[in-house]
């Protein structure tokens, strides 16, 4: 197999492929997504506690090798494998999702998973640890940042098992972990390209203020053609002398956030601040 091109890690240890399937907490009613099932080590556990997985794998040899491993048995009718990438398939309808997929997709994944409707009930994947624990980071930690912000605003992340190396066939590079990722049913209703447009200026050096970052270069310009496209579709005229940086620095101070360290931000400040903006016609996508 092209163990590199498709990050191919084969989870062996049979422990830590109960324990996922475990932490996904199946009901026999549940259609499971799995994203890169390989030669199936989590996908038969998974069969087993559920009434079907839908599976979307990427290498065609591995696909015909999870469905060699059920052929003939009452599960063969439990499974359907589409042969694909995961990034770029239309997904079906999934109760839970559960993956041991390459790393290089951990972000897409994670974020594809999110915006998918009707919202999955929850999710359980392996990632590098790094990746984990900037997922799960609370405010004011050193891995708190734009990642878990962006993801925090829409589901309940928590950190279930620590994996090593050595659990997998070949190894990998680094460690891993896996979490378990709860979605928030209803959604908050925020647009995820505006929250993430605040959350790229406040992020974009950590130890600064939320001001200093708001003068850092391009953002003001940024924000005035934003706002200049919104006064034009809302029919609001410019005042005479408008100045965009006098705006946001009215705003920041009026919010109380003008002087609060980035690093501190939680998703409820961001909520606040971003609310903020948005009353005075301010958009940041
Ligand atoms: N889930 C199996 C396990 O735990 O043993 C295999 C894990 S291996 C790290 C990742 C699997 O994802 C491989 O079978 C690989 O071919 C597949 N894969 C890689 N990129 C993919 C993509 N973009 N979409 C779907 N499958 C992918």
């Amino acid at each position: 197999f092209d163990t590199a091109r498709f990050g191919q890690h084969i989870l062996t240890n049979p422990l830590v492929a109960q324990g996922i399937v475990d932490k996904a907490n199946l009901k026999p009613t549940d259609i499971v997504l799995e994203v890169g099932p390989g030669t199936g080590n989590l996908t038969v556990r998974i069969l087993a506690a559920c009434r079907k997985v839908v599976a979307v794998e990427m290498d065609p040899r591995m696909a015909a090798e999870v469905q060699k491993r059920v052929l003939g048995k009452p599960e063969q009718k439990k499974l359907e494998v589409m042969i694909g990438d995961f990034v770029k398939a239309d997904l079906p309808y999934f109760d839970v999702c559960i993956s041991n997929t390459p790393y290089q997709i951990s972000s897409p994944l994670v974020f594809k998973l999110l915006s998918h409707r009707p919202i999955p009930r929850c999710a359980v994947l392996m990632f590098q640890r790094e990746f984990a624990l900037r997922l799960v980071a609370s405010a004011g930690s050193k891995l708190w940042g734009r990642l878990a912000a962006n993801v925090q605003l829409y589901a309940r992340v928590e950190h279930i098992m620590k994996v090593g190396k050595g659990n997998f066939r070949p190894p990998p590079q680094v460690e891993s972990s896996v979490v378990r990722i709860m979605p928030r049913d209803p959604p908050p209703p925020v647009k995820f390209e505006e929250f993430d447009g605040l959350n790229r200026v406040i992020f974009s050096r950590m130890n600064k203020t939320v001001r200093a970052n708001f003068k850092a270069k391009g953002v003001a310009e940024l924000i005035e053609r934003n706002y200049k496209t919104w006064c034009a579709e809302n029919g609001h005229m410019i005042e005479d002398g408008f100045d965009i940086r006098e705006k946001i620095d009215t705003i920041l101070l009026d919010s109380g956030y003008a002087d609060n360290r980035a690093a501190k931000m939680d998703v409820d400040d961001l909520l606040k601040l971003l609310a903020a903006f948005n009353v005075e016609g301010i958009h940041f996508a």
